[in-house]
């Protein structure tokens, strides 16, 4: 897992331990995340929205996929082709691997190895996205998660914005004892601020935790707080619940997340790769179809008149009929 990944980190800004006096959140649900097909059938694992963790409890956060890691044969690996969204943002972040992106209004690039992708759809937008052309050819490993926030109601007709987050523009930072790295995509962790513009208060963060690391984030109270396990295995929340790859985490109430990593630790890195998120919650009624994420019923029939109406934009001429003319 390359993601952006420092040699050392021994020279990286120390994220001060928060003092023992403060709360630990408990861990209130754990999501073994079940594997399904997106897109034109690429496999990922869905910890949120689920059975244990639904929309009241991710809120802001909608959904999250963890795409892969897989190995890819030759002219295996797909992607999502146009398809339009409206009501919230899509947040694409690559660990391994590259990913082409284009939207109806002309924007897009290619997504790898630790950049960000974070698209507000607002309004409406029509986008592409798919594996390059180069991993579809020759195969290859992809790594990457998709997260879906939601936007409050006054924003949900915001116009569409693009960020392209480039991996050498993230946060890098250490734990006190620089054994774990702590990747800062977006929001604030003491008092270092991740690259991510967000239209509402939140913290993303991809750690990577040495065998046997303890880490320690002072969060905000008024924030929830959740976690996903990319590969490998540790213990989080004042309980010390185990957790391994794949399962999602909900923390209850508190001022500090406790993170540990597992003494002995195989995978691709040797080391506990976690997502680390949450945010303030919106608390507004969400009606969510397919790629649409409203507050009404009325919303979702509005939206599908307005993208069949071509009013969230129009699929790019030049990008109808990729490869015609090809002899
Ligand atoms: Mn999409």
């Amino acid at each position: 897992m390359p993601a952006v990944t420092p040699a050392r980190w021994v020279d990286l800004p120390r994220i001060t331990d928060p003092p023992g006096s403060l709360l630990s959140r408990p861990v209130a649900r754990i999501a073994t995340a079940p594997a399904l097909l997106e897109g034109a059938g690429f496999p990922v694992r869905r910890p949120w929205p689920s059975r244990e963790i639904g929309f009241r409890e991710a809120d802001p956060f909608l959904l999250l996929d963890h795409l892969g890691a897989v190995e890819y044969a030759p002219g295996e690996a797909k992607g999502a082709p146009w398809h339009p969204h409206r009501g919230f943002e899509t947040v694409t972040y690559m660990m391994d691997g590259a990913m082409e992106h284009r939207d109806s209004q002309g924007g897009g690039g290619v997504i790898r190895d630790g950049d960000t992708q974070w698209m507000t759809a607002g309004a409406g937008i029509l986008h592409d996205e798919m594996p390059t052309g180069e991993l579809v050819q020759t195969g290859g490993r992809f790594h990457g998660i998709q997260l879906w926030v939601n936007l409050p109601k006054q924003l949900k007709f915001a116009p569409p914005r693009y960020q392209g987050l480039a991996g050498d523009r993230i946060t890098l930072l250490a734990s006190a004892a620089a054994d774990s790295l702590v990747r800062l995509i977006a929001g604030e962790i003491g008092g270092y601020r991740g690259p991510g513009l967000t239209w509402t208060p939140i913290t993303v963060i991809h750690a990577s935790l040495e065998a046997g690391a303890r880490l320690r984030l002072a969060w905000p109270e008024a924030f929830n707080a959740l976690a996903y396990i990319l590969s490998g295995a540790g213990a989080v929340g004042a309980g010390n619940a185990l957790v391994i790859e794949g399962q999602g985490v909900l923390f209850g109430p508190g001022q500090v997340l406790t993170i540990s990593a597992a003494t002995q630790l195989g995978g691709p890195t040797h080391r506990l790769e976690i997502l680390i998120l949450g945010g303030q919650p919106i608390r507004e009624p969400i009606a969510s179809y397919g790629p649409f994420v409203m507050n009404t019923h009325a919303d979702i029939v509005q939206a599908f008149d307005d993208y069949q109406a071509g009013r969230m934009g129009i699929i790019p001429a030049t990008e109808v009929s990729p490869g015609a003319g090809e002899a």
